[in-house]
């Protein structure tokens, strides 16, 4: 019970996903009376899982950074992690192709590290050198946006400005600066130069558009380590709904919500299923995207949509192909990219133009490396992922479209050494755009929420309180600080804080 009250306030969160998920556990441990209503038939949205013929594909995320945040949740929930998820290092973090034969991989062992830079053309030190003074500033980004950004769960430009002050943005902040800027003034090594901007995969956005800050991404590999989870990344929503139960949170599966009710003086009531059951609330907190929530949830003026459109763009969307073969291409790691010979085409042709691109760096993962059980004896599990844009219906791209595009990344690959990879395909499955979409209602499919780009949106998001209803809250990858499992679950986390303070400030 909550203090001083004499009943639980009570919360319906709209979604299962992992933001939705850690705001319901968030608050539940702050004493509200906590209800999921997710449209599918299992949790954990994007977290999502396949088994077929003997092979377990991870259809959504399949590795995740910054374990402390998942920690703190349990923390939060009064529980043990470890109790619930077992989690595994990813060893090495990546392995880079490029087209000239090179391969690198990326290390957190220094000397491990340090060898691998000895393929580079060039004096080994001076490679070191460089690359040591670039985690320094961006391990300088990432302490210095954890502290306000993340911790405090800034929401704005004018918070930002607020907590840091304009000496402090000025001085240590890195905004001024592309982050593929920042790169290419630290590296004079392409290979280098190619493999740091492909950091910004994991908010699906452009090394060419997003802040320098952004470079902030690559410290909290090497500093924190690169994590799959023991059994499978879907172990981990397994975990999660383990700990909703243990919670006494009410989780119901198969129950789309149509409307979210508007009721006077700026508040919503509840929602409304659609199989016609409303469900009456105190606070309403939606893990569906925000675009997509007041559009179809909510009677939203068309004109207040097109405002938020405008700046909160969805991030990339993807093709992504899982593939079960009846051999193994023993040159892969767990976690890949093969790089396009024109990195800076792709990321424009993606993000700028908002086509197919014709050569793209494609993102692969073989997660047999950490877990044998996802393939059976002899075979490998393949999930091949290159970036595109998310749907857009003024550039309409049809099925052939994105086929062809599969059929030029698997070219590619066989070309750059998984020989015969089409022949040896025995198990296939594919998510388009319009899959993706239609899953978990995203945003024109995107796989990330809203892209991180300084013109846009000045790298924010949506906030986390709506504008338009004072206890109607929003979670996940379109809201601050964004997409990617570590980021949906502070969300979650902050977006309790943020409930409870305006419940703390109702109260008086
Ligand atoms: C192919 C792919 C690969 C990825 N790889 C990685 C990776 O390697 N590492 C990483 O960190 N991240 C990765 N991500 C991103 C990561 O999965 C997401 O950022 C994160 O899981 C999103 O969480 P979310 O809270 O935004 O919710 P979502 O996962 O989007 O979930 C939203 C939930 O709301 C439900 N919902 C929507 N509308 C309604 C409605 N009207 N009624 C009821 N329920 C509704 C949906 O069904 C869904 O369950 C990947 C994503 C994809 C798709």
């Amino acid at each position: 019970m909550i203090k001083g009250e004499k009943r639980n306030k009570s919360v319906v969160v709209v979604g299962a996903g992992l933001g939705g998920l850690s705001a319901a556990i968030s608050l539940r441990a702050e004493g509200f009376d906590v209800r999921i209503v997710e449209k599918n038939t299992q949790i954990g949205g994007k977290l999502n899982f396949l088994e077929r013929e003997g092979f377990g594909f991870d259809l959504g995320p399949s590795i995740f950074t910054l374990p402390q945040i998942f920690r703190d949740l349990f923390d939060r929930a009064g529980k043990e992690m470890d109790d619930y998820v077992e989690l595994q290092s990813v060893v090495p973090h990546w392995r880079n192709f490029f087209e000239d034969g090179l391969t690198l991989d990326l290390h957190e062992e220094p000397d491990l590290m340090k060898a691998e830079l000895g393929k580079l053309d060039g004096d080994i030190e001076k490679h070191w050198k460089q690359l040591q003074d670039f985690l320094q500033y961006a391990r300088k980004q990432y302490e210095i946006v954890d502290e306000g950004y993340f911790d405090k769960g800034l929401d704005n430009l004018w918070e930002f400005i607020r907590y840091y002050g304009f000496k402090r943005l000025g001085n240590e902040i890195d905004y001024k600066n592309t982050m593929a800027e920042s790169i290419s003034e630290r590296f004079d090594s392409e290979p280098m130069r190619r493999i740091f901007e492909y950091f910004i995969k994991y908010v699906g956005s452009s090394a060419h558009a997003a802040p320098g800050y952004m470079n902030l991404m690559p410290i909290i590999q090497f500093d924190y380590g690169l994590w799959y989870v023991k059994g499978g990344m879907y172990n981990l929503a397994r975990g999660l709904g383990k700990l909703c139960d243990d919670l006494g949170i009410a989780v119901e599966l198969n129950a789309p919500v149509a409307s979210i009710n508007p009721a006077s003086g700026k508040q919503v009531s509840g929602i409304t299923l659609e199989n016609g059951e409303t469900i009456a609330a105190d606070y309403v907190v939606c893990n569906m995207e925000v675009i997509p929530a007041y559009e179809r949830l909510l009677d939203t003026p068309k004109r207040f949509v097109k405002k938020l459109s405008k700046r909160f763009i969805p991030a990339c969307s993807g093709i992504v192909v899982h593939l079960g073969t009846d051999r193994v291409y023993p040159q892969l790691a767990h976690h890949n990219f093969f790089y396009s010979k024109d990195q800076s085409k792709h990321f424009n042709t993606v993000f700028n133009e908002g086509k197919l691109p014709d050569d793209p760096t494609i993102y692969l993962v073989a997660p047999t490396r950490s877990d044998p059980s996802k393939a059976p004896e002899g075979c490998d599990n393949i999930k091949i992922l290159p970036h595109i844009p998310p749907i857009n219906p003024d550039k309409p791209v049809s099925h052939e479209d994105y086929m062809a595009l599969k059929d030029r990344v698997i070219d590619k690959l066989e070309r750059m050494g998984l020989t015969d990879l089409r022949k040896h395909t025995i198990v296939e499955d594919t998510l388009t755009p319009v899959d993706i979409e239609e899953m978990y209602n995203s945003n024109g499919g995107s796989i990330y929420g809203v892209v991180t780009d300084w013109k846009k949106n000045f790298g924010f998001k949506a906030p986390k309180q709506s504008s338009r209803f004072k206890n109607l809250f929003f979670t996940g990858g379109s809201v601050n600080p964004g997409g990617g499992m570590p980021m949906a679950v502070l969300c979650g986390q902050k977006v309790s804080d943020r409930l409870v303070a305006a419940e703390t400030k109702r109260r008086g």
